[in-house]
């Protein structure tokens, strides 16, 4: 037994890992363990990763096949996107889809069908999966994809791990010229501002908003709205851009060595951030050339960062709400966060394009605006998240289980009204708590 936790630090539980590279001790482990659920790279912030037993993927972690004609790959579940980039982009290739951070393992890709800044454009993980290789409950192999065995394949994307165990996935991938991105910046004073920026812009691949959470009034929604496409060759600007046009990410990092003391984040220290952030941005918008490791993970430099939340740890809260709701939507829930005092060091903006019929009914995009938000663990945030809860169902949205580590089983219903068919075999605390088993 060791102690074992996701991204946010919370909950910090008992368990026992259970680690293999092989298929035949794995499908033993399924055999003979009455319930478990399997863990990638524990990126999810909350418990969705999380039982007191996990069988880790990491062992599973080669890439099985590059086909650099149809512009496809094979990889076993447990590699991570960042080793998937330092192959493929000096051939040419990115990945399709990708949230905010390169430390997630394939596997974790397919159970959370994570987003990213292209959602609204190119949709999740999802829509470039051909097919995977899945052991079930019984320890048995199969193969599915959108023709075979298709039930279980829609239910595993965005599943979290509750159908069976990721082993390996097919994948279309992105065509690149080069490693850089043209990225503009724009500045909004407010949340009208930037809801009208997002509307122009909403032809750009990558689109992401920072908003300072805790201007109310006038300036709610002050914010910084990221744009992104990919360059070509004949758009790089210095020498050593043309000699390495696609250069993959360097593995240098900075690192926080110890949790922070609680407190130490809080509504005062949140707001000089804020205003620095903010105020670095001199002009209005501004356009330039960025690598793409600080454009899609300008985080994973500081290795660790979550640390910065102290021992309690932190919980996000994402949630997607639809266009219809957009404005007043947004602003009654900005304003009660801004009202309510607690801090949120992160308040990041995107918006959804439409989901499809291969993704799971637990699966968390739908057309919208998405907002993600930090708050450190402290008395009075659960009830603060309750009260969002309402608002967000109010106005027929739901919040991303890959986030989640405290909603109630009866607001999940409400969020998510087709249920999931699930067995004991495979089993999270958050499927616990969420009352998925019954
Ligand atoms: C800084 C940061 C930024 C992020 N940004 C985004 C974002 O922009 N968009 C987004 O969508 N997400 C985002 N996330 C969340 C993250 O992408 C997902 O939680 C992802 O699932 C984590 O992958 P993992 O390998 O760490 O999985 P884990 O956290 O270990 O597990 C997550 C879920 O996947 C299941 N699982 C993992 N491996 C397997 C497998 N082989 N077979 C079956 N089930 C499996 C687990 O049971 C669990 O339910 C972000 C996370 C961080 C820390």
């Amino acid at each position: 037994m060791a102690k074992l936790s996701s991204w946010g630090n919370y909950p910090l539980i008992e368990a026992k890992e259970f680690y293999t590279h092989e298929f035949e001790p794995l499908s033993d482990y399924i055999q003979s363990t009455e319930t478990f659920i399997p863990r990638g790279n524990g990126r999810s912030y909350g418990d969705s990763a999380l039982n007191g037993k996990v069988a880790s993927m990491l062992g599973f972690n080669r890439i099985l096949n590059f086909d650099v004609v149809r512009g496809e790959l094979t990889a076993e579940a447990g590699v991570l996107f960042s080793d998937l980039l330092e192959v493929l982009v000096p051939k040419g290739f990115f990945l399709p889809v990708t949230p905010g951070t390169k430390f997630i393992t394939l596997g974790g890709a397919i159970a959370s069908n994570v987003h990213g800044k292209n959602h609204h454009k190119e949709g999740a993980f999802s829509n470039f999966v051909l097919e995977l290789g899945l052991m079930t409950a019984q320890g048995q192999y199969i193969i599915c994809s959108p023709t075979n065995h298709s039930d279980i394949f829609r239910q595993t994307i965005g599943g979290m791990g509750l159908t069976g165990v990721i082993l390996w996935v097919r994948f279309r991938l992105k065509k690149i010229q080069s490693s850089y991105i043209k990225q503009v910046n724009h500045k909004a004073k407010n949340l009208g501002e930037l809801l009208s920026l997002f509307e122009s812009c909403n032809s750009s691949t990558y689109s992401v908003a920072w908003i300072d959470c805790q201007k109310g009034g006038k300036d709610l929604g002050r914010s910084i709205l990221i744009l992104g496409e990919h360059a070509d060759l004949d758009e790089l600007e210095t020498t050593d851009q043309r000699n390495f046009p696609l250069k993959s990410h360097s593995n240098k990092h900075v690192s926080v060595p110890f949790h922070f003391p609680s407190g130490m984040l809080n509504r005062w220290t949140v707001s000089i951030f804020n205003h620095l952030y903010f105020h670095k941005e001199f002009q209005s918008s501004r356009s330039f050339l960025a690598h793409y490791d600080p454009f899609f993970y300008p985080l994973d430099k500081i290795l660790h960062w979550n640390r910065i939340y102290g021992k309690k740890g932190f919980l996000q809260y994402q949630f997607v709400i639809p266009f219809e709701a957009g404005a007043e939507g947004l602003e009654l829930i900005l304003q009660k966060i801004s009202a309510s005092g607690f801090a949120s060091f992160l308040a990041v903006l995107k918006t959804f394009g439409p989901s499809t019929s291969l993704e799971s009914d637990i699966s968390f995009p739908q057309k919208g605006y998405t907002l993600a938000l930090d708050f450190p663990v402290s008395s009075g945030i659960f009830e603060l998240l309750d009260e969002l809860d309402q608002l967000v169902l109010n106005f027929g949205g739901r919040v991303y289980l890959t986030k989640d580590a405290r909603m109630s089983p009866e607001t999940f219903q409400k969020m998510y009204p087709l249920g999931f068919p699930t067995q004991p075999k495979f089993s999270s605390l958050q499927s616990q708590r969420l009352k998925l088993h019954i």
